[in-house]
């Protein structure tokens, strides 16, 4: 089969297009396989070129966390999902049996492992994976929103409505409008009836995301976020951030949050160590709270809200799988605005 592979650790050059890969067999009768219509990047992707501490690579490694396709082969003890049926899949993979797992908060699940960085990934013509991580949907969605989908949209439910418990009226700031994960959570708090707050270096970035809802916009580059927030509010500042920052901007975004203020946090592109004055902390009673990936009621939570057309990714640019690279390129510029996807 075909596939996008790297076989060592480095820069975007490690990528490799093969046409000589065998086509995954099932594991186990809990399994089934997808044959891949079109798989999407995520910033994960870029960390899995230059490895992830205690995370090894098998070569030739698929790359790849969201896809979505058809079934294309079924264990003996699957239920819910036939041959033939269109699919999106969640990239997490949990073991089902710690005790994380047996509570349904999968992302916790103590040999947790995503596709892409620690199983083989979704950029390739079929992928095998459990059954429990896929979700059908009808076949009227595209392949290619659909592919854009799972990750991102997954991430941001859990930040904005299980953590965070955004409800309306809610004042939510969101750094880095254009990424994946930062759209999704500006579609699903307003959804939420959220006033939404967004941030870009890119006034142009700034304007799209305008047209797709937001309520306010920040050029973080040109302007003093925290001032502006606490300028628009009345000095009330906002109920929660969204930061995936990390060291470039944690302290604005505390800068910018109100009393009784919730920050989530899911990475930190920029670096991970950062600073936080503990007296502001408690005086002002936030919440400051992690959060990663969604667990599988999160997954039917956004699947449900996929079927009905609520929500629906803002696609980027479309590659051929054979330009994977070009693809690549583009998440490494920082320059896309929505999910960048490749069809297989
Ligand atoms: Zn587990």
């Amino acid at each position: 089969m075909r596939a996008l592979t790297i076989s060592a650790h480095g820069g975007l050059e490690q990528l490799q297009y093969r046409d000589d890969l065998p086509i995954p067999e099932l594991r186990g009768p809990t399994d089934v396989r997808v044959r891949i219509a079109a798989a999407a990047l995520n910033h994960l992707d870029l960390f899995v070129f230059k490895g992830l501490p205690g995370v090894t690579i098998v070569p030739p490694w698929i790359m790849g966390g969201d896809g979505a396709g058809t079934i294309d082969r079924v264990g003996d003890e699957v239920k819910g999902v036939r041959l033939g049926e269109a699919v999106i899949i969640n990239p997490g993979i949990s073991d089902r049996s710690c005790a994380y797992c047996l509570e349904g908060d999968q992302p916790l699940c103590i040999r947790y492992g995503i596709l892409g960085e620690h199983h083989p990934g979704t950029m390739a013509e079929y992928v095998v994976l459990p059954a429990v991580n896929v979700r059908t949907i009808p076949p009227s969605i595209d392949m290619v929103a659909a592919a854009a989908f799972s990750l991102a949209t997954l991430t941001a439910w859990r930040m904005i409505v299980s953590r965070a418990r955004v409800g309306p009226g809610d004042q939510v700031l969101i750094w880095g409008i254009g990424g994946g994960v930062a759209l999704a959570a500006m579609q699903i708090a307003k959804l939420r009836g959220a006033r939404v707050w967004v941030t870009s270096g890119s006034d142009e970035k700034l304007a799209r995301a305008r047209e797709l809802g937001a309520d306010e916009t920040i050029n973080h580059a040109t302007e003093d976020v925290a001032k502006i927030v606490r300028a628009r509010t009345g000095k009330r500042g906002v109920d929660v951030v969204i930061d995936n920052v990390g060291e470039d901007t944690w302290t604005r975004s505390l800068g910018a949050l109100g009393k009784r203020g919730r920050l989530v946090t899911c990475g930190g592109t920029s670096g991970p160590m950062v600073e936080t004055d503990i007296r502001r902390l408690f005086w002002n009673q936030w919440t400051i709270m992690g959060s990663t990936m969604g667990n599988d009621a999160e997954f039917d939570a956004i699947t449900d809200e996929l079927r009905a057309g609520r929500l629906m990714p803002p696609i980027d640019s479309v590659h051929e799988l054979r330009d994977g690279l070009r693809a690549f390129e583009r998440m490494a510029s920082g320059r896309q605005f929505g999910k960048i996807v490749v069809r297989i």
